[in-house]
């Protein structure tokens, strides 16, 4: 297994060091708006003059307060964000001006509607599927324009095309950057953690200079490149390739994603919504800015989308590129979507691919802990 650089920083030291940048932000008049989710197009915001700050919440802390309204059966990260607003301890949603809550899953949709009474809750309808395609594509587009004019009306601004068009060139140079960064898991033998890939993502939310962001993909990337020319190009590894795919994983790293690398696995890939699933696909530069940026989002790959096949060809075409032994499929507990789409996944991944496929369900406790690493143990082991 590949060691973290020396300047390391974990993802709780990314979230501290964020809180305090956007402390001093906001004291010179910085326009904050919070966030859920990636079918949320940013661009929109940078246009205004404002930064995305993401909100879902990973930790166990704020669930029991979350539970106090919400019921027990419901997902980790609805529990926790929920929580988190509730008892006020999140600096990122107190900064926040107004938040976007968006129709993806019912939980969250319908806890926004409590969310409202905590903070503005401004609610996209993103539609359900992307067929018929032009149907979906104007529905989108609609709702996209209604949060130009909501972001306008907050703010008492006018956002002009050429200032959405600046922020989709400006937010393209992110995601090729990124990209770059996560592609390094195609690189045989590996020559960084998966736990770091993970981390570099998430934690890329917490830092709100988009130029400083790009700056430290490039920069880690090619640190990365320089280590694999040197001191792993040219050698063999006898640990499996994984692949992680499902719901985001942020709540469930330590617990879940470390204990495969400590028993000998290598995550290559994490295929989820923080990561190579919304950086894939870059917004069209010309054209009118509306219907591309409704394009781009709407072909997420998330199983809110009803039917959801471009997953599973994009899926298909990561297994290659990373040359992935094995696939393991994080759900979060009570996310009924991904559970039920694992059974596609499932099918794909071992009758198209070939390869071996585990699903695990968990939320945020310990609780589970030993549970899982016999059950990864026990994967990796077939695995060899
Ligand atoms: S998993 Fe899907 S619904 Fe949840 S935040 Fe990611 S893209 Fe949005
Ligand atoms: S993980 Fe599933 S249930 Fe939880 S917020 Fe995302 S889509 Fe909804």
């Amino acid at each position: 297994m590949q060691n973290l650089p020396e300047n390391f920083e974990t993802y709780d030291e990314a979230r501290q060091r964020g809180f305090l940048a956007l402390k001093e932000l906001k004291d010179k008049g910085q326009r904050v708006v919070g966030i859920f989710c990636s079918y949320v197009p940013t661009e929109l915001i940078y246009a205004a003059g404002a930064v995305p700050v993401g909100l879902c919440a990973h930790s166990e802390e704020p669930i029991a307060a979350g539970e106090s309204v919400l019921p027990r059966n419901l997902c980790p990260l609805i529990k926790a964000s929920y929580g988190f607003a509730l008892t006020e301890k999140c600096p990122y949603f107190y900064f926040s001006d107004f938040v976007i809550g968006e129709t993806t899953c019912d939980g969250k949709k319908k806890m926004f509607e409590l969310l409202n009474e905590i903070k503005e809750t401004f609610v996209m309808y993103l539609p359900n599927g992307r067929e018929p395609r032009q149907d979906a594509v104007k529905a989108w587009r609609n709702e996209i324009i209604r949060l130009k004019e909501k972001l306008e009306d907050f703010y008492s601004i006018t956002i002009s095309e050429e200032d959405i068009r600046k922020a989709i060139v400006l937010k393209n140079r992110e995601r090729v950057a990124f990209q770059k960064f996560l592609e390094l898991g195609k690189l045989v033998p590996p020559a960084l953690t998966g736990y770091e890939l993970g981390i570099k993502s998430d934690a890329a939310g917490f830092n709100f200079d988009i130029e400083k962001k790009i700056e430290s993909f490039e920069q880690r990337t090619e640190e990365v490149m320089h280590h694999w020319e040197n001191d792993c190009k040219g050698k063999t590894s006898k640990r499996p390739r994984i692949m992680i795919t499902g719901c985001p994983n942020a709540g469930v790293r330590d617990k879940l994603l470390k204990t495969v690398e400590e028993l000998g696995g290598d995550i290559v890939l994490i295929d989820t919504c923080g990561g190579i699933r919304t950086q894939m696909q870059k917004v069209a530069e010309t054209g009118d800015v509306y219907t591309a940026l409704a394009e781009k989002y709407l072909d997420i790959t998330c199983s809110v989308m009803s039917p959801n096949e471009p997953r599973f060809e994009m899926m298909g075409q990561l297994i290659d590129e990373f040359k992935v032994d094995a696939v393991i499929e994080i759900i979060l507990q009570a996310c009924h979507t991904f559970n039920v789409e694992s059974y596609n996944v499932k099918r794909y991944v071992t009758e198209k691919k070939g390869l071996p496929y585990i699903s695990l369900e968990s939320d945020y406790s310990q609780a589970d802990k030993g549970q899982f690493v016999t059950r990864i143990q026990a994967f990796l082991e077939m695995l060899q």
